[in-house]
């Protein structure tokens, strides 16, 4: 290796640089953590610089870096060209100096929160402080690595205080007698032996689903639920999740040290190469976090843009997801020469001395705007197929809900047809329509909408309402609910205020209650609060799966189709009073 040394340098004496290069040249045994004589060196330099010195070893034993710090903290450079598998060691071990004096001697010595983050963040083979008192003699040496898994070492276990990590006894370096090299073993097989439980898809990115919950935060197992199934539907694998409650969120990494701790040595168990945050990170949390942990980090933004990406199938789609996904790149994008732009830019300073990021950002502008004339287009071709089926004359019955209500269920249940039924949200992004045929020979054209959501942030919710544009051309709209959902009264609130939005009130409405066979076996569930409910609301109860009360559904469908025949002939554009007057059967089986 090089003799350079690393970290807080400045206003060091040459003599003292001397020393400190002179460390490169030492090679320890294989199998000793640290022998006893480097112990001393590091010590004596370090006490007589006033601040902390540490080497990274290798695994022959050879000094890779010799690091300089303040007298409270030392900083690991940028390690380049070390094994970087999540679920391997780097392959380097650090031993530092703590310096004692008279103020800190009685604090709680040993390795702080910075060493086990380091030592977390870095999977650092071990890491060792080594305290070192005034006159520069070595004290006591406190160690600890990575516990491979909670279970690791148990039964032989002298202090077992964490469970995260192992510490040794803190001992004299002239004491210790493990051979380091067993202990790397150890360590590894017991790593490659808890591969995750569930088979690892090579092809599937492994996520830890981060939540950060604040104190008014309500709902928080709906939101750990909601984002589960996302990731789910996105074709992630969920490896673990992760809480931290916390009065505000860390502004620069989100979430405090030691959930960062906890972050990594998850990651690093479960082989996981993904985080993803259940909030929205703002572009300096996203770089900050993948600088610092070294891993793909994104928001729920990020997340449900990717879903749509998959799902998007029509060119329509395609586009909407496109322009979704520019505008959300397009304030995040930040060259490091952002505050130079800022003077070059402006007027008289564009032209030639227009830097790349305002040259990247100016043709995201064009492609969206290319994008949207695009879009424009296919929006009129559609306009005239509509104006085609209109005259067909079939009556349009949309069905809308909250996602994963059982939209797409219900379609091909009653279409018995078997599209895209599948468990994942948005299993529907482009509008399918069935014709439907009912016993009293009504035809009408039953379509499939995408799932409504909470929090869509603005930009996604544009992208989202023009794929609901087609229920602007519905006659009657079916809202799917699933009332076996904890939260489902809210996810009602949504979609009824998305409706809002889109100034579509004013179509009949059917409410549904989906997925009633799972209410049986639900805690607490008694039939009259489903009979209340079912009477608060004016809804039809029926299970999309396993067709319970269909015909009741039919029937209000037809009866609502009749309404709307009868208003025709009548040539009323006005609605009348009446016609609000419950349509739906009175006389329903729950089960
Ligand atoms: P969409 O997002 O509203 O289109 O929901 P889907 O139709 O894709 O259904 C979401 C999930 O709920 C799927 O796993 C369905 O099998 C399930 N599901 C739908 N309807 C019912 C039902 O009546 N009972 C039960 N138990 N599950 C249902
Ligand atoms: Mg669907």
């Amino acid at each position: 290796m090089g003799s350079q040394v690393f970290g807080n340098t400045i206003g060091l004496k040459p003599s003292e640089l001397k020393k400190l290069e002179k460390l490169y040249r030492r090679k320890i045994p294989p199998t000793s953590i640290v022998t006893h004589e480097l112990a001393k060196e590091i010590s004596q330099i370090s006490a007589e610089i006033n601040r902390q010195v540490g080497i990274l070893i290798n695994r022959k034993g050879e000094i890779d870096y010799v690091i300089v710090g303040t007298f409270n903290r030392i900083e690991i450079p940028e390690l380049k060209g070390y094994r970087d598998h999540i679920a391997r060691l780097k392959g380097l071990r650090l031993i530092h100096t703590h310096l004692i004096n008279q103020q800190n001697k009685n604090k709680t010595s040993g390795l702080d929160q910075d060493d086990l983050l380091d030592l977390a963040l870095l999977r650092l083979d071990l890491i060792g402080a080594l305290e070192v008192k005034p006159d520069g003699e070595p004290e006591k040496i406190y160690i600890a690595h990575i516990l491979p898994d909670p279970e690791f070492f148990k039964g032989t276990l002298l202090d077992q205080e964490e469970k995260f990590f192992y510490f040794l006894k803190p001992c004299y370096v002239w004491e210790l007698k493990e051979n380091f090299l067993d202990l790397i073993k150890n360590l590894e097989d017991e790593l490659d032996r808890i591969k995750p439980l569930k088979e690892i898809d090579e092809n599937k990115d492994r996520a830890l689903l981060i939540f950060v919950k604040e104190l008014k935060d309500m709902y928080l197992e709906e939101k750990m639920e909601e984002l589960e199934e996302l990731a789910r539907t996105a074709g992630v694998s969920v490896v673990g999740k992760i809480v931290q409650k916390r009065i505000s969120p860390d502004p620069k990494y989100v979430i405090g040290k030691g959930k960062l701790i906890e972050v990594m040595i998850l990651a690093m168990r479960n082989r996981a190469n993904l985080l993803i945050f259940d909030r929205e990170l703002t572009p300096s949390q996203i770089r900050a976090l993948t600088e610092l942990t070294d891993l793909r980090v994104i928001d729920r933004t990020q997340l449900i843009l990717d879903i749509f990406a998959q799902r998007a199938s029509s060119r329509e789609g395609k586009i909407q997801v496109e322009i979704a996904q520019l505008k959300y790149a397009l304030p995040r994008l930040r060259a490091k020469d952002d505050a130079f732009s800022r003077l070059t830019g402006g007027i008289g300073g564009r032209g030639p001395g227009e830097t790349k990021l305002e040259i990247d950002r100016r043709r995201i502008k064009d492609k969206i705007a290319k994008l949207e004339r695009e879009l424009n287009k296919i929006s009129q071709e559609r306009e005239l197929r509509r104006k085609r089926r209109k005259k067909l004359n079939f009556k349009v019955v949309s069905l809308i809900g909250y996602t994963n209500a059982g939209k797409t269920t219900l379609l091909n249940t009653l279409a018995k047809t078997e599209y895209l039924a599948e468990d994942k949200l948005f299993a529907t992004l482009d509008p399918i329509t069935k014709l439907i045929k009912t016993k009293k020979e009504k035809l009408f054209l039953l379509t499939d909408t995408v799932g409504f959501i909470r929090d869509l942030p603005e930009d996604l919710k544009k992208a989202f309402k023009a794929t609901l544009e087609e229920l602007y051309s519905a006659d009657i709209l079916l809202h799917i609910i699933d009332i076996s959902h904890p939260d489902f009264e809210n996810h009602i609130k949504v979609v009824e205020q998305i409706l809002e939005e889109m100034n579509l009130l004013h179509i009949p409405k059917i409410l549904v209650f989906n997925k009633i066979d799972l209410l049986e076996n639900k805690e607490n569930f008694s039939p009259l609060w489903l009979k209340n409910l079912i009477s608060k609301y004016n809804a039809i109860p029926i299970s999309a799966k396993d067709g319970t009360n269909l015909d009741l559904l039919i029937e209000a469908i037809e009866n609502w189709l009749t309404i709307l025949e009868r208003e025709k002939l009548e040539d009323s554009s006005v609605f009348s009073e009446e016609e609000n007057l419950p349509i739906v059967p009175q006389e329903h089986k729950f089960f």
